[in-house]
């Protein structure tokens, strides 16, 4: 076993059928490979999990895996990865979540708690510096995620374990399902709730206090100091007024100023990701009505019900993840049912106000407590609930097939009941609680037009025909759909051209028309995103901390000072292909076509819109995609990694 170097050298086996517990030592030479986090937990799937086995079956394999710098001194790097099988798209599944709970996996000995088999009754996870057992669940079974972690705070008897569990959407195993850990930070993507669910296995408390050590604790130190500064720096004179402003302006201009993420992180700083909301609507960011609309259904009188002085107003005490000097989440009082609830994200308070015309914010807030509580990922319910209304409007459903609902754009009542149904799974919500695919495949009836999504998942809050690069990662990514891997915006804020050789700087002002041409050099960034993505997600760091740019959270250097490894940015990068393609083949292995992950037609201007900042845009999505999977070495025409490719990669596992 390795010890003081960030991570911990050994991951925890649980078979939850047999009920062993097996303890499994990672060497070295696997961290320098894949890094801790998303790597390992790509290690240990494709090691354990056999081609075609059922995501909700016994044989699939569940992890809860911490970064590797999680504890080092470090900051941002409190995040934790949760990976399994994907029961919403067939494939890999991932899902990013911060919190407390990664320091958690680490303070019991592990990198990892990966779990199989499948309980024949409820169970959770309990795991201490001695203790390692598999108990009843019975008394938190049907719990919300709220209810169930003040459960076993008092049953911790003055201690803080950390928790993470389902509510009764994962135990009803719908595939839009996700994680809960600090009374509603959500692992949300992957569905991968459902198979926590379908494993029966209700929470995971871990209540270790073992060390963390690294190598170079001072020079980790030194280098979160300077870090430190570039968050402390906070000029005051911002308004939300002015963001909104400034997204009209970006809809307007024909050229486009490169950004840098010390712009989004006061934002985020001041309000969180609602920063966001207004600015993403006036500037062709975020999909409105289903991606069918634009700013000119939402506009600035509508979209004023999101600005985001609304959320803050509320809000009582700032919320920090483990390790974070910046805080952009809160907690807020709200009125009726709950007296309080997570600051809303700019993802949630879009897909459930942009998307379906909603501009009811007391609604918002409520759902924001519902979905957490039930376990449910905003992002793909908001999108059922846009598809579903479509689906009215379109003739598709009546009211016979709605449980009497009418459903209209802008309702909040029925939208809320909508979503209230689909969390038990009630009447039409049991056709919706599995995402639009799936909803689209059980309807028909042409209903797979109003179902946008990328190989069954829903795509985030970001208009791939306002950022193509969002296009290309919702449609290339192993866990398709997901916004938080790269783009061409998030390339600027990376500015990883400062410290890793031979990639591409961006200009500080360029047409916008040049977004949309498919050339090489688009696919070397979208490759390099994708790298450094799995450098941030192996490492625990956030995302938003990245985007203050690489010379302003170093952490290459921070894994070498933990790690005392001496791997230059270039080495690391190649740690990042490492795992991309370990990613794909664990999909080509079971059976998916890469090609097949391409988001809808209607994400990619197909037709092109006819009106708002998106107005004539299209994306060459084909084109852009053989580039990409050409920059792994993998090949172009299927995306699929060369057989001596996945030869040399098995050689190390
Ligand atoms: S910036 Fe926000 S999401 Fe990221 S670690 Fe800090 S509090 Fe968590």
């Amino acid at each position: 076993m390795i010890k003081g170097k960030g991570f911990m050298g050994k991951v925890l086996v649980v078979d939850l059928a047999t009920r062993e517990i097996k303890e499994e030592i990672i060497p070295e030479k696997i961290y320098q490979t894949y890094l801790s986090g998303m790597g390992l937990g790509a290690y240990m799937l494709y090691k354990h999990i056999p081609a075609g086995a059922d995501p909700l079956g016994p044989e699939n394999m569940l992890g809860f895996v911490s970064g590797l710098l999680t504890g080092s001194g470090s900051l941002f790097t409190g995040r934790w990865t949760l990976v399994g099988k994907s029961p919403l798209t067939g494939g890999w599944g991932d899902a990013n979540c911060g919190g407390t709970f990664s320091p958690a996996i680490k303070r019991c000995g592990y990198d990892g708690i990966f779990v199989r088999g499948i309980s024949e009754t409820p169970v959770y996870l309990y795991i201490d510096d001695k203790v390692k057992e598999v108990r009843d669940a019975s008394d938190v079974w049907g719990m919300d995620t709220v209810q169930t972690e003040r459960f076993f705070r008092k049953d911790a008897k003055g201690r803080r374990p950390g928790i993470a569990c389902i509510g009764p959407a994962g135990e009803a195993v719908s595939l839009i399902s996700g994680v809960a850990t600090d009374n509603g930070r959500m692992a949300a993507r992957s569905g991968l709730g459902a198979v926590m669910g379908a494993k029966r296995l209700k929470a995971v408390v871990l209540a270790g206090n073992q060390r963390i050590g690294v190598v170079n604790r001072k020079e980790i130190k030194k280098i979160s100091a300077i870090c430190n500064k570039w968050v402390q720096f906070q000029p005051p004179f911002m308004t939300a007024t002015m963001m909104a402003a400034t997204g009209a302006l970006m809809r307007v201009l024909p050229s486009v100023m490169a950004q840098d993420g010390l712009l989004y992180k006061i934002m985020l700083k001041k309000w969180g990701t609602v920063s966001m909301n207004q600015m993403s609507v006036e500037m062709g960011d975020s999909p409105i009505k289903n991606w069918k609309g634009s700013s000119k259904d939402w506009g600035m009188f509508k979209s004023h019900s999101s600005n985001p002085d609304v959320f803050t107003k509320c809000e009582q005490v700032k919320y920090h993840c483990y390790s974070c000097p910046l805080g952009c989440g809160g907690i807020c009082s709200t009125s009726g049912k709950f007296s309080e609830t997570h600051k809303p994200e700019y993802e949630t308070v879009l897909s459930l106000g942009g998307l379906l015309l909603n501009k009811d914010v007391d609604a918002i807030f409520y759902l924001n407590e519902v979905l957490n509580r039930a376990g449910m990922d905003s992002i793909s319910a908001g999108h059922a609930v846009a598809f579903a209304i479509e689906c009215y409007e379109e003739g598709v459903f009546t009211k016979a097939d709605t449980d009497g609902l009418e459903l209209k754009w802008g309702d909040s009542a029925s939208i809320v009941a909508l979503i209230e149904k689909m969390v038990k799974r009630e009447g039409i919500g049991q056709i919706l609680a599995d995402g639009v695919k799936q909803a689209s495949l059980r309807i028909g009836k042409g209903s797979e037009e109003f179902a946008v999504h990328a190989g069954g998942q829903e795509p985030a809050m970001h208009d791939s025909r306002n950022d193509p690069g969002f296009a290309l990662h919702y449609s290339v990514e192993p866990s398709p759909g997901k916004h938080t891997v790269g783009s061409g915006l998030y390339y600027e804020m990376f500015k990883l051209w400062q410290v890793v050789d031979g990639l591409p700087s961006v200009s500080p002002l360029y047409l916008k028309g040049s977004k949309y041409k498919a050339d090489e050099e688009k696919a070397v960034i979208g490759a390099a995103n994708s790298r450094f993505m799995n450098v941030v997600n192996g490492t625990g760091t956030c995302l938003f901390g990245s985007f203050l740019g690489a010379k302003r959270i170093r952490i290459f250097d921070w894994i070498n000072a933990a790690t005392g490894w001496s791997l230059t940015p270039n080495e690391y990068m190649e740690v990042g292909a490492n795992v991309q393609t370990l990613r794909q083949a664990f999909n080509v292995r079971h059976g998916i076509e890469p090609s097949q992950f391409k988001v809808s037609e209607r994400a990619l201007g197909r037709p092109a819109q006819k009106e708002g900042a998106n107005k004539g845009r299209s994306v060459e999505i084909e084109a852009m995609m053989r580039d990409y999977w050409a920059q792994f070495g993998w090949d172009p025409e299927t995306g699929k990694p060369f057989q001596k490719t996945i030869n040399d990669l098995e050689a190390t596992l």
